[in-house]
């Protein structure tokens, strides 16, 4: 049964649908969700990130539904299950065709425990599964197995027409379907005008041996965590490879482990002579140190096998409709930005889209923000991305071009972070998720200016190398070390991490905190992220 006119209608109830359906719901909007699988289902996007989990924060807070930040963090583990895994950090081991790993070629990122603990691998079939019947709960419809055959959007409707000839009204339609959206292919707004270029095989399995049983032990390398707790990345020339283990801790029931490949078409076309399993058995011989963790591996579902994963929009928005994140755009999942995107653009939408049906004003104008911060973040994925994969041709370039990430990372996420702190303060968390009060954000480096033309310079020494001539390699690395550190914005604390692999221990250090040379730092970088505290914080 459906209404006679809802005000949201949502195609998908994949994670970015179902929660957006559920904070509509509650906020009392009349909300139908068209689901054309069932589920559980396989859906892929899973490792997570801080920044991805703070907006999980931000939105739980908000909106007053605790349930949407249960996978912000291992902590909640009791509450969701026990076949999600845990990332307590990200590695990467650098890899070269014939030659084994060498062991001071991994590099490692911890994720913080306190204050609101380790991130997590999510199984998404049972998260997307929690999050369809949170929204169901809300009092959103939802209808599974619902086929849409087309829709009709005119100056006060929109017609959906479904396979089995019934039609449902809404007053606006957002696209949640993902890389397949109706709305994106009915419109002719795909466009593919970015620099990344990959192409991924990917699949669950088991028997996949944590890293430390095929090569070094945890001590040997030095590290504060063990490579199984964690997405380990094995990065090579051309391409990289994820670990995300499910079975990684001791409450887990899940022996799964997703892994997946990912590859420059323009470097390694596709085999389509072979089985995408046949050609992942076969590929992955080139490195030893992947084959030898990965030799044995079986896969407990069908091998899914892409073209080109990139893809953009033309537009974000239109009359009566908009698409989401994940149906807007996508770039290569290298580092884990994908829900940061959907839940961003939640965010960003749920206020626009309450007021819209409050005033009874649709105007595409009133999304335009909503537009604007998806292309930006688009944008600044694919420079990252694409930068990432020529940084590969060498470990050299690589290890210093991987500071851009971190940085970036971190300061994004200090400036998500501050902006839930001052509206604490300012005792009004609606303001701060109206998503138009950190216009400045795009996905990395919080919205600082300085970040952003640092940036630019190592984009620009990156372009300027010749991969052929080891000499260049050797000086234009060390001269994207030297924009790192002769940047006297970045916190003295933070930039001694610059040249270590990985922390020694999993503790990060007190002296984080000192207001001289801590992580307040100094002047406009001071004023950028903690300037708006009150005192009692510095
Ligand atoms: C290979 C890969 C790896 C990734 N890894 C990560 C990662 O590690 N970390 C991360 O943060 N992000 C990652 N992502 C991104 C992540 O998958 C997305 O951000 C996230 O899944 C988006 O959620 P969504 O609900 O908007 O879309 P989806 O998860 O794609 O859900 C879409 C929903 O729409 C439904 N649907 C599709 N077509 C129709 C239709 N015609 N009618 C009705 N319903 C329909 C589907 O059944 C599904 O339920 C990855 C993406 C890819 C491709």
């Amino acid at each position: 049964m459906f209404r006679s006119k809802y005000d949201i209608a949502i195609i998908g109830s994949g994670i970015g649908g179902s929660i957006l359906a559920t904070i509509l719901a509650k906020e009392g909007l009349k909300i139908v969700v068209l689901e054309g699988n069932q589920h559980p289902k396989f859906a892929i996007g899973e490792s997570m990130i801080l920044e991805s989990s703070e907006i999980f924060r931000q939105l739980a807070e908000t909106y007053g539904i605790p349930e949407i930040a249960y996978y912000s963090s291992e902590n909640f583990t009791p509450l969701v299950g026990s076949t999600h895994g845990v990332k307590r950090h990200f590695s990467y081991m650098y890899h070269r065709k014939d030659h084994e790993e060498d062991s001071n070629e991994l590099m490692m990122a911890n994720i913080p425990k306190e204050p609101y603990g380790h991130e997590m691998h999510i199984y998404r079939q049972d998260c997307d599964y929690f999050y369809c019947s949170l929204a169901i709960k809300y009092g959103a419809d939802i209808h599974q197995n619902t086929n849409i055959i087309d829709l009709e959007i005119d100056d006060s409707n929109v017609e959906i027409k479904l396979v089995d000839g019934r039609t449902i009204n809404s007053n606006y339609i957002v696209d949640a379907s993902g890389f397949k959206s109706i709305l994106a292919n009915k419109y002719k707004l795909r466009s593919y005008d970015l620099e990344t270029h990959s192409r991924a095989i990917f699949t669950h399995a088991v028997d996949i041996p944590s890293f430390h049983k095929v090569a070094n032990s945890q001590k040997q390398y030095g590290i504060p965590y063990s490579l199984h707790e964690g997405t380990l990345h094995h990065v090579f020339e051309g391409g990289w490879l994820w670990v995300i283990p499910f079975d990684n801790h001791k409450e887990s029931t899940n022996h799964l482990c997703s892994v997946g490949l990912l590859l420059d078409p323009r470097v390694f076309p596709e085999r389509s002579e072979l089985s995408a399993e046949e050609e992942f058995f076969e590929f992955i011989q080139r490195f030893p140190g992947i084959h030898k963790q990965l030799k044995n591996l079986k896969s407990v579902r069908v091998w899914t096998r892409t073209g080109r994963i990139q893809y953009s929009t033309k537009k974000v928005i239109g009359n009566r409709f908009c698409l989401l994140g994940h149906a807007a755009c996508f770039i290569d999942p290298l580092f884990s930005k994908g829900l940061y995107l959907t839940l961003t653009s939640i965010q960003n939408l749920v206020p626009k889209l309450i007021k819209s049906k409050n005033d009874n004003n649709f105007e595409t104008v009133r999304f335009q923000t909503y537009e604007d911060t998806v292309f930006r973040f688009v944008e600044a994925n694919d420079k990252l991305i694409s930068g990432a994969y020529k940084s590969f041709g060498d470990f050299r370039v690589w290890r210093k071009y991987i500071i851009l990430w971190v940085l970036g990372a971190y300061l994004e996420y200090l400036k998500l972070v501050l902006l839930r702190f001052n509206a604490h303060y300012s005792g009004d968390m609606k303001d701060m998720s109206s998503g138009d009060s950190n216009l400045n954000l795009r996905l990395v480096g919080g919205g600082f200016d300085k970040f952003n033309k640092l940036e630019k310079e190592i984009y620009k020494i990156l372009d300027s190398i010749n991969f052929k001539d080891t000499f260049d390699i050797e000086k234009k690395s060390q001269s994207i070390l030297n924009e790192f550190i002769k940047a006297e914005w970045i916190p003295f604390t933070i930039k001694r991490y610059f040249v270590e692999n990985h922390l020694n221990s999993n503790q990060y250090n007190l002296a984080f905190l000192k207001n001289k040379g801590g992580i307040f730092g100094v002047s406009d970088y001071r004023n950028h992220f903690f300037g708006k505290l009150p005192s009692l914080w510095m």
